[in-house]
């Protein structure tokens, strides 16, 4: 399985993620020369890792992994919410790129998330549609008393458990690659504070 990520399985990227991560929380950014990398990626790309992550201008994958041009492959919607053409673009990363690792990655204090928590009943433009896709997440944790923040976060994890299931379930390709090894999943959410990724779920572990 050598054409997969620089000979690298899904677990061995998500250490070097981490790995990223943890430079990016301590501020050590890893130097580049972005334009010999550029160059040579004129010639194709071949992405480490499909990461689903939310639009929020504070949580650009790359940076928080502290990874390069051509090393993810990442979809943003608001709140993480999915579409088809959201998962056919992660479809595409698992089938034609062969990403050996999908990271579905939330965050702290996500608006998405909050606004489906305060206001699940919500009627604005096309924002209703992703207010509704997290609403059952929200009505769930809402239903274990918690308030406030607190009901955000809780509210936030069950959704990102929520979109790793659906995406499962909506896709047979992502599913069968998950079944056959080819591709492991972490569920994992962002710190604001402290720069942080925690997981929350993942398949090898
Ligand atoms: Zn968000």
């Amino acid at each position: 399985m050598t054409h997969h990520s620089k000979g690298m399985d899904g677990r061995q990227v998500w250490q070097k993620l981490i790995t990223g991560n943890m430079r990016f929380v301590q501020g050590l950014f890893q130097g580049r020369n972005l334009l010999d990398l550029r160059s040579t990626l004129t010639k194709g790309q071949e992405p480490e890792a499909a990461v689903l992550c939310c639009s929020d201008s504070r949580v650009p994958a790359e940076i928080i992994f502290d990874q390069s041009l051509g090393d993810l492959f990442v979809v943003r919607t608001a709140g993480l919410v999915l579409e088809p053409t959201s998962i056919g673009s992660l479809e595409y990363a698992v089938a034609h790129l062969h990403v050996p690792l999908l990271v579905i990655k939330g965050h702290e204090s996500c608006g998405a998330v909050t606004a489906a928590v305060h206001h699940p009943d919500t009627d604005e433009g096309h924002i209703t549609a992703i207010v509704k896709q997290i609403a059952p997440a929200a009505a769930q944790a809402r239903s274990t008393g918690k308030t406030g923040a607190e009901l955000v976060e809780l509210a936030t994890c069950q959704h990102l458990k929520s979109v790793a299931a659906a995406l499962r379930q909506e896709s047979r390709i992502i599913s069968e690659a998950l079944e056959q090894g080819r591709l492991e999943l972490v569920v994992a959410k962002y710190q604001l504070h402290s720069g942080k990724v925690d997981v929350l779920k993942a398949t090898f572990m």
